[in-house]
């Protein structure tokens, strides 16, 4: 049992020579420490020998007790600390913190297995992911490799892809059988792995093969069912979807890298440049969309793997180069016919195919991305003195907090009746009746998180545009929002879409 003292006896301990303080009901001894103190020595002297709690949380996250919990040499008699460490796998119980189907509130969506695969799904991203993320997510390192391989033993890949018969006979994290794996499921695993605070990390953790893998599943020859589909569902490889060039971008059409067939027949010749092509710096295949005719449409989707002639350079976006944004080159790349995915000239259709599942990720992951904001926020306004009380006690601070929470709530209501709309339609029909619905809905959400990101910095002030410490999430929050009103089709042509879509349903007869 670790020792206890009164706080008369820590408060005997209070000069630079001899230094404790008390934090959060723990007694703590700086006296070797307070030198190496970042924010110098001079601010303990000035707690020592008393409870240096508020102090502490002021300036501190939480994690900085737990790493330095070697200096804690007891606690403060007859009294509980309130913090402990995390376990894996747990729970927010902040207000508005988990969506609702994780506090068990009564919704016609969530049962008892989303909320068991979402606790499963948790527990691992604390314990293999969230670590590394810590420490090089900033400094931009790739995912380890590792880290994959857990995650295709997990089956954490194949989750990610969608439901389907690849899930068949796999055993599922959280109990879940594969027959009961439903989109919302799938949207919990989207949602946990866009949590890790750094967003660069997370697209670095696959979010090309989760846009370049469904291609391969749902169009390619039988060779790549048996052999690209399980080294990739593994972790042994890694894809990524290469459709962007300098001079294609909403125009998916205008793209301009070319495949010649030889004389022979047998191959295609490839060249071209791709841009903004996330994992594609460390991915081995790339599902690339090609020019194989003269006319707009007329598109090839080929399988291409990494060597002769292909390279890729590291693009500096906003965000962390562990997502891996690449500038790829295809230089004379001779690429077997066998790649074709889908049919030769019919690449737009495959193209188009998996667009509105994407989009529809992206919404699940705006969305948990932004509740993390919003519980940081809560947290911060809650321990925050300013004018000698905690901000959240300035209405004005409620108000930003609660039109965050109600932007919020609403877009996860439209995201939540979307997927269990999704679980009612079959692949095709969602793409005919929900492509409009869901490019609408990327705009709603899109634009939450840009509330979300502005309140967020007004509630946290300086530390907001500070990297390092307690606004660090929000400071990468704020860098980075924007990347989902570009990527998989920008505000402007999502708004676009949602109204031709919906005038292809338009009554002959609709008269004022
Ligand atoms: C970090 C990052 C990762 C990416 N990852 C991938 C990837 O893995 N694979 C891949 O293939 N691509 C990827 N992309 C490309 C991404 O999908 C495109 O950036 C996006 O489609 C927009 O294209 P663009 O940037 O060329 O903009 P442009 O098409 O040049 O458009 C510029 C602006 O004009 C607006 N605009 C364009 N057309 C219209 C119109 N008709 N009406 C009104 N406004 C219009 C757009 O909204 C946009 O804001 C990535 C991009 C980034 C930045």
């Amino acid at each position: 049992m670790s020792k206890t003292y009164s706080r008369d006896e820590v408060a005997r301990h209070s000069s630079p020579k001899d230094l404790w303080v008390v934090i959060d009901g723990k007694v703590y001894d700086l006296t070797e420490f307070a030198e190496d103190h970042p924010g110098s020595a001079v601010v303990l002297w000035k707690v020592a020998g008393q409870d240096a709690t508020e102090q502490f949380f002021a300036f501190h996250r939480q994690e900085i007790l737990f790493k330095y919990k070697r200096l804690c040499i007891g606690s403060i008699e007859g009294q509980q600390s309130l913090l402990q460490p995390a376990s894996f796998g747990s729970m927010s119980t902040v207000p508005y913190a988990e969506s609702l189907s994780a506090i068990q509130r009564p919704s016609p969506f969530y049962n008892e297995s989303h909320l068991a695969f979402k606790k499963a799904i948790r527990a691992f991203c604390d314990e293999h992911i969230q670590p590394d993320c810590e420490l090089y997510g900033n400094s931009g390192k790739v995912p380890d490799k590792e880290i994959f391989l857990k995650m295709g033993e997990a089956n954490l890949l194949a989750l990610r892809i969608a439901p389907g018969k690849h899930l068949k006979g796999l055993k599922l994290p959280g109990g879940i059988k594969p027959e009961e794996y439903d989109y919302f499921h799938e949207s919990i695993i989207h949602e946990e792995f866009s949590r890790c605070g750094i967003y660069g990390y997370g697209e670095g953790l696959g979010s090309g093969m989760v846009i370049g893998l469904p291609p391969i599943m749902a169009f390619g020859p039988a060779w790549m069912q048996q052999k690209v589909v399980p080294e990739i569902l593994s972790g042994r490889k890694l894809v990524c979807l290469a459709i962007t060039e300098p001079t294609a971008g909403s125009d998916v059409a205008g793209l301009t890298t070319q495949a010649v067939k030889t004389p022979c027949g047998k191959f295609y010749i490839v060249n071209g440049v791709k841009k903004w092509i996330t994992n594609g710096t460390f991915c081995d295949y790339f599902t690339t969309a090609v020019k194989t005719g003269d006319g707009r449409y007329d598109m090839t989707v080929l399988l291409i793997e990494r060597g002769q002639g292909v390279s890729t350079e590291t693009i500096k976006t906003s965000g962390s180069t562990s997502a891996g944004t690449a500038y790829v080159t295809f230089e004379n790349v001779k690429v077997p016919v066998e790649n074709v995915i889908g049919k030769e000239g019919r690449g737009f259709e495959v193209v188009m195919s998996n667009f509105n599942h994407e989009r529809w990720i992206m919404c699940a992951a705006a969305c948990s991305a932004a509740r993390q904001v919003i519980e940081e926020c809560f947290k911060w306004a809650t321990q925050r003195k300013v004018f000698g009380k905690a901000l959240i006690e300035q209405p004005v601070i409620r108000y930003k907090l609660g039109e965050m929470i109600a932007e919020l709530e609403s877009a996860q209501s439209w995201t939540d009746m979307t997927t269990y709309q999704m679980t009612k339609m079959s692949y095709a029909e969602q793409n005919k009746k929900l492509a409009g619905q869901i490019a609408l809905l990327k705009y709603r959400c899109t634009r939450m998180v840009h509330l979300v990101a502005d309140n967020s910095v007004q509630i946290f002030g300086g530390r907001a545009i500070t990297r390092t410490g307690m606004g660090r999430i929000i400071e990468n929050f704020n860098r980075v929002h924007k990347f989902g009103a570009i990527l998989g089709g920008s505000e402007e042509i999502m708004l676009d879409l949602g109204v031709r879509q919906a005038m292809k349903f338009y009554p002959k007869n609709a008269r004022l």
